[in-house]
């Protein structure tokens, strides 16, 4: 299981320009345009052949005056609670401050590593002056300069060294995890119970290594399977429960421990800005999906129109990936509980598919006949042909052209689409590449 880094500090210490840093997410801020907001705080590093992830904490504080010190405060409690290692950033223009030693006084009751960082040391002769941070008793500070990147190879190599050694978890890879993700109250824990019923017999906790037990193997009704982080689920921690930033902090490691998301949603709620975040980060991370439309039996009027509505209203806001099933369900009344098991294993075993070359090759080259890349530049454009990579984390997909930088982003998802309309993926993310024959 990957880790996952935290950096926590005041306003304005240079917390994102670092998270961009090392990240170096800046292009993927200016190109991609859905979930932008988003990638600015959570992101995955890679440093000497190790991946983490990074979560800028920065990025949920709540901008108003007289909640602010106590949310922040909140956050870097439930950033020692949830990451593995946490980066206090401080700033040697403002020099110490008053806020930095409270949060000092937090991390250094913690129970993980954390490195203290002193950023805006633009040139080496302003080293000596974050020597006064030395009083927030966690050590010596690494001296950065998160504006021009100096210093920071060296942070990383402390970071790196610093890490806990990723955890083996001891689980069979043949059988799928699931997660149950959600915003607070979508009912995340009521599911988990309606799967498990009465009957406790048929979970077993997994030794977890390092923290809590993240998997619970359930066996029952013909399903076999993991699922992530119940415990986390179950356990409820009222104070920070609310707190966007909590959830997504759980989300992050249920969704990087998965292979199939379980996306709760609130009937009487619609999609909101929380949901999307959540969706954004199984986006990102390349797991399947299937959306539960939970406290179904709230709705009254379930006619045709209004699903359709319902379903319209997440394919729009989830767009471009649409191709992901959605479930009205009542987690209260079980109703159609066993549907949602059912099509999680489905979609788990569409992750798994393999096509051969001569069949992709024989329904894709037709259809590339029939509607050919649009010529650029008074050039054609012809594909020669595909198939699927060996190996790859989520099914991937090749196509060979004699001018693959001609062929545009449209033109990939067409190929994409007509992939997934010849078979069956539902739930999951693809990929299509366009390589140089
Ligand atoms: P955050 O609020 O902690 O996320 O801080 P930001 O990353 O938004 O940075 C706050 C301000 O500090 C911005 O104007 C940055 O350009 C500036 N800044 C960030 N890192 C450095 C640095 O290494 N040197 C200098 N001189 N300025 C920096
Ligand atoms: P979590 O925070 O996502 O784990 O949400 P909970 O499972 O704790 O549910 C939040 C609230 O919604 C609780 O009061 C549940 O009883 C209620 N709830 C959950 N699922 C349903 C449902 O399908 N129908 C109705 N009517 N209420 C539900």
């Amino acid at each position: 299981m990957p880790n996952l880094v935290a950096i926590v500090g005041r306003p304005n210490v240079g917390k994102s320009t670092l998270f961009n840093r090392l990240t170096q997410s800046r292009k993927a801020i200016v190109s991609d345009t859905a979930g932008t907001t988003r990638d600015r705080q959570y992101g995955k590093c890679q440093w000497n052949g190790q991946e983490f992830s990074i979560v800028d904490t920065g990025g949920w504080v709540v901008k108003s005056d007289d909640i602010f010190e106590g949310a922040i405060r909140e956050q870097v409690k439930v950033a020692t609670e949830e990451a593995d290692l946490v980066l206090f950033l401080v700033d040697v223009e403002t020099g110490l401050t008053d806020w930095d030693e409270d949060v000092a006084t937090i991390l250094r009751r913690a129970k993980l590593p954390v490195i203290l960082v002193a950023n805006k040391v633009d040139n080496s002769g302003e080293a000596y002056e974050a020597a006064e941070f030395y009083k927030l008793g966690l050590g010596d500070p690494q001296c950065i300069s998160a504006a021009t990147g100096g210093g920071t190879g060296d942070l990383l190599d402390v970071v790196v060294a610093t890490l806990p050694k990723e955890a083996k978890e001891i689980v069979d890879d043949d059988i799928p995890r699931f997660a149950v993700v959600g915003r607070p109250n979508a009912g995340k824990s009521s599911i988990i119970n309606a799967f498990i019923g009465e009957d406790r017999n048929i979970v077993t906790e997994i030794a977890g290594t390092t923290r809590d037990s993240i998997y619970t193997r359930f066996n029952k009704f013909g399903f076999d399977f993991y699922l992530v982080d119940t415990a986390g689920i179950r356990k409820k921690n009222k104070v920070t429960e609310d707190l966007e930033f909590y959830s997504v902090m759980r989300s992050i490691r249920s969704i990087e421990n998965s292979d199939v998301c379980i996306l709760m949603v609130d009937a009487t709620r619609g999609i909101e800005a929380q949901d999307m975040n959540i969706f954004q980060l199984i986006q990102k991370n390349n797991k399947s999906l299937i959306v539960v439309v939970n406290k179904w039996d709230l709705v009254e009027n379930k006619d045709q129109k209004v699903i359709d509505t319902f379903k319209n209203a997440i394919y729009n806001r989830m767009a471009p990936f649409v191709d992901f099933p959605i479930i009205f369900a009542s987690a209260l009344t079980k109703q159609r509980i066993f549907k949602v098991l059912e099509t999680a294993k489905e979609v788990y075993q569409n992750r798994h598919i393999h096509i051969g070359t001569t069949k992709l090759n024989e329904v894709m080259l037709p259809i590339i006949e029939q509607t050919p890349p649009p010529s650029t530049k008074g050039k054609y454009i012809k594909i020669k042909y595909c198939s699927q990579l060996p190996n790859t984390q989520i099914p991937s997909f090749v196509f060979y052209a004699n001018l693959p930088q001609y062929i545009k982003e449209p033109y990939r998802r067409f190929l994409e689409n007509k992939i997934r309309d010849n078979w069956s993926l539902h739930g999951c993310p693809i990929n299509v590449f366009i390589r140089q024959k």
